[in-house]
């Protein structure tokens, strides 16, 4: 029987990643990832999958694929499903955002994960500050050069550019074939020449079938079409030209985001403050010789919120966060010398602005995707009215972790295999056109229908 390749996540929607490959008996996991509107038709802020239910819940919607010996004898303990040995053998996770990592917490801790080693270092972050969904598991580590096996699959991992460090995509030799999985990608961030490499490794090794995200493919966006190199110029211009008090929120373990800001507040001699939690990331991938992150403590400070009790005191604050307390930089600091400072500030901490009392005149970058839903919608609103609130000016500044659709029509070109399967995308169907001018076949993927890698 030829190997085969099984969708039960990322079809037809952006995010929720879990695709699973099979060849001769053996079952690995690529990514398992939380789709965003993953059961927003039945959970919302006010109802949610109970934790005692394990996963429960989730295969009530069909949230969750019900796939034996996957799951951890805690997911089970309420379901149809029985627990028993494992039957998945490994799960490869291409990078570590929620929509391919989100899921891996309800599997059995006997699988283990495969990862590149930026992203077994976001774990430990995560792991140490808060808690991780690949806790529990065994972490292989792989990097870009290296080559690994499970059962007759070779897995060559490369890396690409994306809103993260540590992507990957791979390529995976099977018995009768050969498949490539983009994971998520774009060229136009501090990195785009890695998913050049991918484009060329994975050309190399003439794969069957493409595994590809699209999930700017169908979607008409030329407005967000920002590099990052774009927003660092701009970044430049609103920080120099700033009168007072500057703070943004953006996603912290998005490294190359963190530079930008702190490369604008270099030159306008300003200092980046960021909270405790993007400090944590950032101490630990210090470690990773390849990565050019900002020193904590010295090229940028440490945000403390007051907690319990009010004062700064050891007691009132986690193990892992007592570290900052005494280097750290306080809202009185803040508002003593708001021409000095950057700070980073997650829409859930602006009532620190409260305490902050910035004058009027300063300017908030919001430093995300603009809404695209009426949820998103709402909490941008929210959003404005706080910067309305102190008088603040609102600037957009972002550059998307995924390619526009040329950009990945480009890569499916030159990557040239005779079959494309689009995944992280809610348009599949666009990339029928071109591909059919090209001789090559799309196979729009349905949830849990088996397509066969090979000729
Ligand atoms: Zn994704």
């Amino acid at each position: 029987m030829s190997p085969t390749l099984t969708c039960y996540g990322g079809v037809g929607e952006i995010g929720g990643n879990k695709f699973l490959l099979e060849d001769r008996g053996v079952k690995v996991l690529l990514d398992f990832g939380t789709g965003f509107a993953d059961g927003a038709d039945y959970f919302d802020g006010n109802i949610s999958p109970r934790a005692v239910n394990g996963a429960g819940d989730l295969f009530e919607f069909g949230l969750l694929p019900e796939i034996p010996g996957l799951y951890s004898e805690k997911a089970l303990q309420n379901t149809d499903l029985r627990y028993g040995d494992p039957e998945v053998d490994a799960i490869v996770l291409s990078h570590y955002h929620s929509d391919h990592t989100g899921r891996i917490s309800y599997t059995d801790p006997k699988i283990p994960v495969y990862c590149g080693e930026t992203t077994s270092l976001i774990h430990e972050a995560y792991s140490d500050s808060r808690s991780s969904p690949l806790d529990d598991h065994e972490i292989r580590r792989f990097r870009t050069g290296g080559r690994f096996r499970v059962g007759p699959m070779e897995f060559v991992p490369v890396h690409v550019d994306h809103s993260i460090p540590g992507a990957y995509g791979f390529v995976v030799h099977m018995s009768g074939g050969t498949l490539a999985y983009t994971g998520d990608f774009r060229f136009h961030g501090r990195a785009g020449e890695m998913t050049f490499d991918f484009i060329e490794e994975a050309g190399r090794e003439k794969p069957d079938t493409l595994l590809t995200e699209g999930t700017r493919v169908g979607q008409g966006d030329a407005k967000s079409r920002m590099s990052e190199r774009a927003v660092l110029e701009e970044a430049r211009r609103l920080v120099g030209g700033a009168k007072a008090l500057v703070f943004s929120s953006f996603r912290g373990n998005d490294v190359d985001r963190v530079n930008t800001f702190f490369e604008a507040c270099e030159s306008a001699g300003r200092r980046l403050v960021v909270s405790m939690k993007i400090a944590i990331i950032l101490e630990k991938l210090t470690a990773d010789p390849r990565l050019k992150v900002p020193k904590v403590g010295k090229d940028i400070d440490v945000y403390v919120k007051r907690k319990k009790s009010g004062r700064i005191d050891d007691s009132d604050y986690f193990k892992w966060e007592r570290q900052f307390l005494n280097r750290g930089v306080t809202a009185a600091d803040v508002r003593k010398g708001q021409r000095d400072y950057f700070l980073h500030l997650e829409s859930w901490d602006f009532p620190e602005l409260i305490d902050i009392e910035p004058d009027r005149g300063g300017t908030y970058i919001h430093s995300a995707t603009e809404a695209y839903n009426e949820e998103g919608e709402k909490e941008e609103a929210v959003i404005k009215n706080w910067v309305h609130h102190i008088g603040f000016r609102y600037a957009q500044l972002h550059a998307s972790g995924h390619a526009p659709e040329g950009e990945v029509f480009t890569l499916v070109d030159r990557v040239g295999s005779g079959k494309v399967v689009p995944i992280h995308t809610e348009h599949p169907d666009a990339f029928v056109p071109t591909s059919r001018r090209r001789g090559r076949k799309v196979e729009i993927p349905a949830k849990g229908v088996p397509i066969e890698i090979g000729a």
